[in-house]
């Protein structure tokens, strides 16, 4: 259905950012240092549209720490190269559970139950690092391919933070190769996870690297067909119902968008056939979501219509 927005979103964007401003009930993350010591007050809102317009207020233009919404990038990558065996060694249902939960892997037996909580991420992982000789570098080069620009980089210090504090995440893997759901070498496998949450990208870049997933599959500023219309629906899916974590039922609810968040803050959200809308600020609420991130998605897709439902 068309999408009403007006000509120049730019004043309603000024406007969702000062009130977003006045929310103060985040806590920045903490597990490691290099997250730690990030401002709490930086804030953005960036919307790309497809026909190539970029809006941004706020701090748009600073790279932060995009955590989680890698595995969005990992996934497309996982599915290009496996295609549907994918989903004998990872499920497709939301966890209702904290992203670093490990109590399900038990249960069912080393298959983790989606690609966004962490424990499918992992498996993810591995599977770029069996089929990859490279795993990083096509990772980075696909990125930088989706934002049109070689600036975008890996934070070396988050990299090894997330490596020292990584007792969890080493637990998920371990757990996953005692019932042979992992592949490679673990290490290696953990060291790319570890690697990937460490890419740091700005609203602005992040906004035009998930364009496609808006446009059916096609990146509207190279033209070039990344993945089938039938493989972004699939993502899409994933991040409607596993994105947001165990806040993706309320965040359908309220906001009604596919979109996916990281602990750094970051959040991107999806409009199909429109456009992608990306928000950042520090603090977390205690799902491990932007605080202010969500409360300027809400407003922008409340005030737009944009729900998919
Ligand atoms: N690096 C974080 C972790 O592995 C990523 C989690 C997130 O962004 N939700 O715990």
């Amino acid at each position: 259905q068309p999408i009403h927005a007006p000509d120049n979103l730019q004043p309603l964007l000024e406007s969702i950012l000062q009130q977003a401003l006045t929310v103060n009930d985040g806590k920045v993350a903490d597990y490691i240092p290099a997250l730690a010591e990030v401002k709490s007050d930086y804030c953005a809102l960036t919307v790309a549209t497809l026909d190539g317009n970029v809006m941004s207020v706020g701090d748009a233009d600073k790279a932060f720490s995009i955590q989680s919404i890698s595995k969005v990038f990992g996934l497309m990558l996982a599915m290009e190269r496996v295609g549907d065996s994918l989903w004998e060694r990872v499920q497709m249902e939301p966890s209702g559970q904290p992203f670093n939960s490990i109590v399900q892997l038990e249960w069912e037996q080393g298959i983790p139950r989606n690609p966004m909580i962490n424990a499918g991420a992992i498996l993810i992982s591995d599977v770029l690092v069996s089929h990859y000789s490279a795993s990083k570098s096509a990772l980075l080069s696909m990125v930088r391919g989706l934002c049109g620009s070689e600036e975008v980089y890996v934070d070396y210090r988050v990299h090894e933070s997330e490596r020292e504090h990584g007792a969890r995440n080493s637990a998920l893997a371990y757990l996953m190769k005692s019932f042979n759901n992992i592949e490679s070498d673990v290490e290696e496998v953990l060291d790319h996870y570890f690697w990937q949450c460490a890419l740091t990208m700005s609203t602005e870049q992040l906004a035009r690297g998930m364009a496609f997933l808006a446009n059916r599959g096609k990146c509207p500023h190279s033209g070039r067909q990344i993945t089938t219309h039938r493989d972004s629906q699939r993502i899409n899916a994933l991040l409607s119902t596993s994105g947001m974590y165990d806040q993706s039922g309320q965040f359908a609810f309220t906001v009604g968008l596919p979109a996916k968040s990281g602990v750094g803050g970051g959040i991107v959200a999806i409009v199909p056939d429109y456009g992608v809308i990306c928000a950042w600020s520090p603090p977390l609420n205690s799902y491990g979501n932007s605080a202010r991130g969500m409360y300027m998605i809400r407003e922008l897709a409340n005030n737009l219509g944009l729900s998919v439902y």
